[in-house]
């Protein structure tokens, strides 16, 4: 539990490696912004190469 590093909100969150800020923690619905908007590195990518942006 803490403390969205993008909007504050309190919760459960999510490790995000993004693209200007680097290794942050998010809300669940920060991260699917980000993931959405293709503004993360990819580090699910390199386990199996299956997210577009590895591609
Ligand atoms: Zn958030």
């Amino acid at each position: 539990m803490g403390k969205c590093e993008l909007c504050g909100k309190e919760g459960s969150r999510l490790e995000a490696d993004h693209k200007e800020l680097g290794r942050i923690m998010v809300c669940q619905e920060c991260w699917s912004n980000l993931y959405d908007g293709n503004r993360m590195t990819c580090s699910i990518g390199a386990s199996g190469g299956s997210c577009p942006c590895c591609r």
